[in-house]
């Protein structure tokens, strides 16, 4: 299976910062383990009474300091097994980070998660010349995969209708051209994109069973083309237009950013998840809504109260703008926003998960620009922390988050959230 690119300018790089070896639990398989156990460590006097490895529930995985660094990152911040003994020597999780590799059918499509300080700063070579890694890393995939996984087919729209993947990435192009519209302000772009999934969930694409009825190919093409058109017309153009979350859209938003504002594990884990009286009493303030912002994440700031996140910083910056679109348009493009890499979403569902991030994002950026932080760093920051948990937090695919997630659609509060959230002025 080939390696599709992105039509989005993505650039990234290694700039040893050492930040995805503070922050995450890696696994290592069998064979993994072996080979870092025969790499003669216990010579070094760092590795002294240190176990390589902790296992979870059945699974290993590499040790941490007390600090929160994995066991072989080193003072100078770059990892000694690859300094020792080249990439190839370390587990794959920690060669492949920060790119995902997500099969659509014939081919493999490519993501990048924005968590990782180099991709949300566009610093690096452009993706497309990464191409050949990526191949490497697919191969082992295919290799290694379980039957049955990658001939899996596309994940539903919603219920039983389902469209080939070239038709679902026919939808995915649209969504990418929306968020990538600068005539209008990101907000509405997704105001737009929502629009055109409402109606598309009323549509049939199968045609009833008669194949010349069927929506697919060229067809699905000119209706998309349509539907954003009417999007443009029937739109309202400015967030202000827009009436305001309901009080249950904001009590349910506000338990959504709290997961998305919180870190598990890791260096930067929130003083806040240390312990379960605490965490239980963070959860009691995200559901009030009042008072101060528990320390979810080490990177939010002390003492900003929940009233910072209501309080709009001014318009974005053109560089806001442009990391928030690329942010998106990776996940969309990528197709990690639905099926598998999303916790088993059908695709609608899966957009309007992605829609949120939004919100969630800009309530944080509030929140740090509240601590202190420029508006553009408060957003770098803030759509880290959301990609670091989108598609990947386990309590983002639980039961509890999938149905609020449907009860905010059903009761249309996704657009009153992303206008309340993205507005420019009180
Ligand atoms: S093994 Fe190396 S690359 Fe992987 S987390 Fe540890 S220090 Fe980082």
């Amino acid at each position: 299976m080939h390696v599709r690119a992105l039509t989005v300018l993505q650039n990234w790089d290694c700039h040893t910062c050492g930040d995805c070896c503070r922050s995450y639990a890696v696994p290592v398989t069998a064979e993994e383990r072996r080979r870092i156990e025969a790499q003669g460590w216990e010579q070094s006097p760092e590795f002294a009474q240190v176990p390589y490895f902790t296992q979870r529930g059945g699974a290993f995985y590499l040790n941490h300091r007390d600090d929160g660094s994995c066991v072989f990152l080193g003072p100078d911040q770059l990892c000694r097994i690859h300094a020792k003994f080249g990439a190839a020597a370390k587990p794959l999780a920690c060669r492949i980070y920060p790119f995902l590799l997500v099969p659509a059918g014939d081919h493999w499509n490519v993501g990048l998660r924005l968590a990782c300080p180099s991709a949300a700063q566009n610093q690096g070579r452009p993706l497309t010349e990464q191409l050949p890694e990526a191949r490497e890393y697919a191969a082992f995939f295919e290799a290694t995969a379980t039957p049955g996984t990658l001939t899996a087919p596309p994940p539903p729209l919603h219920g039983t209708q389902r469209l080939s993947w070239s038709d679902l990435e026919r939808v995915a192009t649209a969504v990418s051209r929306l968020l990538a519209d600068e005539a209008d302000p990101f907000e509405r772009r997704w105001r737009k994109i929502l629009f055109v999934v409402e109606l598309l969930k009323k549509a049939t694409f199968d045609g009833g069973g008669d194949p010349k009825k069927a929506v697919t190919g060229g067809r699905l093409s000119e209706l998309l083309h349509v539907l954003s058109q009417a999007a443009a017309d029937e739109v309202p153009p400015r967030a202000a237009d827009i009436p305001p979350p309901g009080w249950v859209g904001r009590m349910v938003f506000r338990q959504l950013a709290a997961v998305y504002a919180r870190k598990d594990h890791g260096a930067e884990k929130g003083l806040a998840q240390r312990g379960p009286i605490r965490r239980l009493r963070a959860a009691w303030r995200f559901a009030t809504g009042r008072g101060i912002i528990p320390p979810v994440h080490a990177a939010l700031p002390a003492r900003v109260c929940f009233a910072a996140g209501e309080v709009p910083f001014g318009p974005l910056s053109q560089a806001a703008t442009d990391l928030l679109a690329r942010w998106h348009r990776v996940k969309v493009e990528s197709l990690q926003f639905c099926g598998a890499p999303n916790f088993g979403l059908a695709v609608w569902e899966g957009l309007e998960s992605l829609a949120l991030t939004f919100p969630a994002a800009m309530w944080l950026a509030r929140v740090l620009v509240a601590g202190g932080r420029t508006p553009d760093a408060a957003v770098t920051q803030a759509v880290r922390m959301a990609d670091d948990n989108f598609g990947f937090n386990p309590l983002l695919g639980s039961v509890r988050q999938k149905f609020a997630l449907r009860m905010l659609a059903q009761r249309g509060e996704l657009p009153k959230l992303i206008a309340w959230y993205g507005r420019t002025a009180p």
